[in-house]
Order: structure tokens, then sequence, then C-alpha cells
């Protein structure tokens, strides 16, 4: 399987490598009821700075016909337009995603999101540090970097010829660039990389508590908003 974010062999859709430098911006669950009868869904959406991940209706065109909801995962710089529309009668966030390898479109609705202004803003800003963050994993694995439009730091430094994937791929180390800032975000990364871990931990500990009935569903929710709210 070929890793969502660098293209790189990978043995889940995000390699070990990637997961690592992933953090999370932007994060909700609500629920959601389709029409007066449907039974209400459990949605959430995660916004990092690598991709969109969530559980939301998803549909192969923009008038959200034929949806169903899904697990989803998306790499961030595939994310073409995020627009206000309306699902089921409701104001809703339209997330178009195209992805050029595939050549697909995917439409995902978060319907009744109470901070849209907030994913929009999220999504913005996290496509701005996916685009340095993959350009720099790519480089490190001696890949082509994240399409020609973005070429920014990476000028600098002696790169190799970065057209012929390299079959072993050198150890974890961050490459610093005479670019300005660039040691600054290095090490906050590192940093990221085991908060990240750690809250992931944390979650599934909780997940477990909660699924054998140790928790309830109001005590996990309020012990995930506590955990969320500490990274
Ligand atoms: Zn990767």
């Amino acid at each position: 399987m070929k890793c969502l974010i660098c293209g790189g062999e990978s043995a889940g859709e995000v390699c070990n490598q990637c997961i690592r430098l992933e953090k999370i911006v932007f994060q909700k669950e609500w629920s959601f009821k389709t029409g007066l009868i449907g039974k209400a869904e459990d949605l959430r959406v995660a916004v990092s700075n690598l991709r969109i991940s969530g559980r939301l209706p998803m549909s192969d065109n923009p008038k959200a016909l034929n949806t169903r909801v899904d697990n989803v995962s998306h790499y961030l710089l595939n994310v073409k337009s995020v627009e206000e529309t309306t699902y089921s009668g409701k104001k809703a966030i339209m997330v178009t995603i195209a992805n050029p390898a595939t050549k697909f479109t995917r439409y995902l609705y978060l319907p009744n999101l109470d901070d849209m202004a907030g994913l929009t803003a999220a999504i913005k800003d996290a496509k701005t540090k996916a685009e340095t963050l993959t350009d720099r994993i790519r480089q490190q694995k001696g890949l082509a970097p994240a399409g020609g439009s973005s070429a920014p730091v990476a000028s600098a430094s002696p790169a190799p010829a970065a057209s012929a994937p390299v079959s072993a791929p050198r150890p974890v180390s961050i490459p610093t660039p005479a670019a300005k800032g660039e040691d600054v975000s290095t090490v906050a990364l590192s940093g990221m990389a085991e908060d990240l871990s750690e809250f992931e931990t944390k979650i599934k500990k909780l997940k477990v508590l909660r699924d054998n009935g140790i928790l309830s569903e109001e005590e996990y929710i309020e012990e995930k908003k506590k955990l969320v709210s500490i990274f």
C-alpha cells in the first residue's frame, strides 16, 4: 500500500513516519439526524497538518445524492474547496476532494456543524502546513515534492535529483537546510510527534473504558474534552 501522504511504501494508509509528524488542528464530534424519522448518526471530523478524516456523509456528486455515512481519510492537499451548502435541509459545509492520482472526486458533507468558520479556517491554515511538511517528508525519502506548485523552502538545499524513488529510505533524520525558521519548526515537530502518540494511546484507553461500560457516554465525552484541551 502507498502512503496517502508521502506516496512511500506503507503498511497502512499513512506510513509510520508521516503519522509521527501529524498534529490535529481541529476536531469535532456531533450527531446529526436525517429528516424527521431518520436515525441519528454520530459524525466526527479531524483536520491535521496532513489530512482531513472522520466519519461523515460522503458522495460522488455535489448534489448530495446517494450519500452514505462512512469513515473518510483524505490527504489535505487534495482538498479543492470548502463551501457552504445545504444537506438534508440543514446548513452544511461541503468539502470537495480531488485525487489527481486516482482521478476521483469526492464530496464530504458536514451538516449542522456548530463551528463552520473554525473548520474553514483550520483547513486553510493546515493546508499551508501540509505543503511544507509534505515537501520535507518526500525529500527525506528521496521522492518528488508534492506537485510542482510548491518549492518554497527546498531550493536552498542541494537536494538529490528527486525523480526516482530510493528503494531504501534513509533513517529519520530531519535535514536542516539553511532556510529561515527551519530549525525552530523541526524541534517543534519532534515534540509534536511524541504528544500525538501519547494522545492516541489515551484516546484508545478511553474508548475501551466506554465500550466496556466502565465509562458512560457522558463521562467519555467529558474525559475526551479534557484530553483534547491539553493537547
Ligand atoms: Zn508517509
